[in-house]
């Protein structure tokens, strides 16, 4: 494969693959967990990484997990689009009311998901590095383009818009060129950057259970919702299990779940972790 702007190491070995997205050390330590938890879900796709910076020990880290490294440049979008969105220009136009972004989140760094519609593969499913498959999900490669979740984590006004935390694709360098003459139109803003552009470019799409995509706020927010054997993917929004961050306390549960996958030891069957502290106290 020779995309312009991708440089991958080695062959595709399946015509489907799990992508996710790493463009620094950070989000790299979520990639590692994601395809530790991807492994012990028994898969035979592909496990593909799109970087961009990673220092070579962290990329050689991960071909030891039998992980398929892509080397990918950012978009080659124009320097307005770029100061548009921008962190800090991004942030202020558009602010987070709902949660906390890190401070390693660049947000600009997130439209480098669009390159996966150039890899040489049939059918992919991408995943943020910030998730868990806590069950196999390879049902997903026989979903359309484009499937995706509903955003939901607070209340119904949710099920309007998608996560693109998780959501299944057919690389085509036809789609991609499409999408990158979109996306780049002058004045363009993209509030939520890949979330908003994909559902823009995929109006009619496929949902997915939230099940597909549950997202952690859930626990805080909806905890009815919450069944762990219900759930396929966990998906850590906004705050990351492995940063330093205030509703740590709160979300105790979830993150000692992230740092087992994170390791080598074991991992807790779900099934046997409490349920949402809100339902057991009774108030939900
Ligand atoms: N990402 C990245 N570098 C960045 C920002 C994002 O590699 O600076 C990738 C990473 O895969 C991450 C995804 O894009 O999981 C989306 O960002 P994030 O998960 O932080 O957004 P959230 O799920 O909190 O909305
Ligand atoms: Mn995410």
């Amino acid at each position: 494969m020779t995309e312009p702007g991708l440089r991958p190491d080695g062959k595709a070995r399946s015509d489907r693959a799990y992508v996710t997205l790493a463009t620094n050390p950070d989000y790299a330590k979520g990639a590692a967990a994601l395809f530790r938890s991807l492994r012990r879900s028994g898969t035979t796709a592909d496990l593909v990484l799109l970087y961009t910076d990673l220092p070579a020990e962290t990329v050689e880290g991960l071909c030891t997990l039998g992980v398929r490294t892509v080397h990918a440049d950012l978009l080659p979008t124009s320097s307005e689009f770029n100061i548009l969105h921008g962190r800090d220009r991004l942030h202020g136009a558009a602010p987070f009311t709902k949660g906390r972004k890190p401070p390693f989140h660049t947000p600009l760094d997130n439209f480098v998901k669009l390159r996966l519609w150039q890899l040489d593969y049939r059918r992919v499913v991408f995943i943020d590095a910030d998730a868990l498959v806590l069950q196999n999900v390879d049902r997903l490669f026989d979903y359309p383009e484009f499937s995706a979740a509903p955003n939901v984590y607070e209340t119904l006004a949710d099920f309007h818009r998608l996560n693109s935390g998780v959501f299944t694709a057919r690389p085509s360098a036809a789609t991609f060129q499409t999408m990158l003459s979109r996306l780049d139109q002058p004045g363009a803003f993209w509030r939520r950057t890949d979330q908003t552009f994909l559902e823009s470019y995929f109006p009619n799409w496929h949902g997915l259970p939230v099940f597909d995509n549950m997202l952690q706020y859930v626990w805080l927010n909806l905890p009815e919702l919450w069944r762990w054997q219900d759930i396929r993917i966990l998906h850590y929004q906004y705050e990351k299990p492995w940063e330093n961050q205030t509703k740590a306390d709160a979300l105790r549960v979830l993150i000692d779940l992230w740092h087992a996958h994170a390791g080598d030891g074991p991992v807790p069957d779900p099934r046997d972790l409490p349920p949402p502290p809100a339902l057991s106290r009774g108030r939900a």
